[in-house]
């Protein structure tokens, strides 16, 4: 693959990602693609939390009873869990942070974490997809991993909590010159070679 280069016109590979889209984009299974190819780790806030709930860990607790309903899990508890997972040794070289931030006030929580580690973000992939068949994409997904969130009653929940919460930030990252859009409706494969180029683009 071609070198990624940050958006910021330095020749130094863009290492510092965020990956955003509506539940169902296929985030997850693109963050881990690209993550490997990159060598950073993919960090899914919400397979820490499913991790957490497996454990019946007290933050697992917390979590579920947020996510069994299509909510967010507070910010406060978001945004610690989040600083102390990119202060892992893995995380100093780059990272793929999948499904964070998710509010404003994560936004500004983790433009403080990386204020503090001296690395700003390079670049922000928006998996872009159609509203009709992310739906259907969730209701399959529900029935072959039998996770609790992927009703249709809570996917039309977290589809409303992305519109409203979610949406707003990449206005944000937009006026900051960081996003790269890409279709998600494509073939698996496919959005990840436009992933590829997209992170090799200035
Ligand atoms: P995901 O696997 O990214 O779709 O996340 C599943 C669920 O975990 C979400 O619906 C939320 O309840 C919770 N979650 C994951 N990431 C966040 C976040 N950044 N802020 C708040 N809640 C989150």
């Amino acid at each position: 693959m071609t070198t990624p280069t940050a958006s910021n016109g330095s020749t130094a590979p863009a290492r510092r990602l965020l990956i955003v889209g509506p539940p169902g984009a296929g985030k997850g299974t693109q963050a881990v693609r690209v993550a490997e190819e990159l060598s950073i780790p993919a960090i899914s806030t919400g397979d820490i939390f499913r991790a957490n709930v497996s454990g019946q860990t007290e933050l697992g607790v917390l979590a579920k009873s947020y996510m069994d309903k299509g909510e967010y899990v507070p910010d406060s508890v978001t945004n610690d869990m989040v600083r102390s997972r990119l202060a892992e040794a893995d995380a100093q070289d780059g990272f793929l942070l999948d499904g964070y931030p998710r509010t404003l006030d994560q936004v500004e929580a983790l433009d403080g974490m990386l204020a503090e580690l001296g690395t700003p973000l390079d670049l922000v992939l928006l998996l872009v997809v159609e509203q009709e068949e992310v739906v259907q994409r969730l209701v399959a997904r529900g029935a072959e991993q039998g996770r609790s969130d992927d009703t249709e009653e809570t996917i039309r929940r977290r589809l409303e909590v992305y519109a409203e919460q979610t949406a707003p930030l990449i206005d944000v990252y937009e006026q900051r010159g960081l996003v790269r859009r890409v279709d998600g409706m494509a073939p698996i494969d496919e959005v990840t070679a436009a992933l590829r180029e997209a992170l090799g683009a200035r």
